[in-house]
């Protein structure tokens, strides 16, 4: 949760905040969350269309650990799966992490890079795919690492 007024730089759990509505009246029961800080409106901390004041600093955060994260690993290939193109923050980050990519996705796999594979189909088929050419690859000492 974050203060709705942006009261301060402070994000919190909503551990506690169970909203109940009537549902013939489709009207709230309980009372609305309330900033731990100043008691005006919160709401949860999540990014929303031309949401300005959405409090950034957790995302920031997890940017900054992701990155010092690939900064670490060799050999990385990225599974993404489902990520389609209406919305396409995932899809633009896997590929703009300039890493081998594999695309699962039924409907919208397709993928124009040359180290990027596109498989059409659903994501169990999918990564039940790439473990058995992982075992084929590596015989049964295949562990995931
Ligand atoms: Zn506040």
């Amino acid at each position: 949760m974050q203060c709705l007024n942006n009261c301060c730089d402070d994000i919190w759990s909503a551990e506690g905040v169970n909203p109940d509505v009537d549902s013939e009246s489709s009207l709230l029961t309980t009372e609305l969350p309330r900033c731990i800080h100043c008691g005006r409106l919160a709401r949860p901390n999540i990014l929303m269309f031309g949401d300005w004041e959405w409090n950034e600093r957790r995302t920031a955060e997890q940017q900054q650990r992701l990155n010092n994260w690939l900064n670490t690993v060799d050999n990385l290939v990225i599974i993404e799966i489902g990520a389609g193109t209406a919305i396409p923050n995932v899809r633009l980050m896997g590929e703009r992490i300039g890493k081998p990519l594999i695309r699962i996705n039924l409907a919208e796999a397709s993928i124009h890079r040359s180290n990027h594979l596109s498989l059409a189909t659903t994501a169990l088929q999918g990564l039940t795919g790439i473990r058995a050419a992982l075992e084929n690859l590596h015989g049964d000492r295949f562990d995931g690492a």
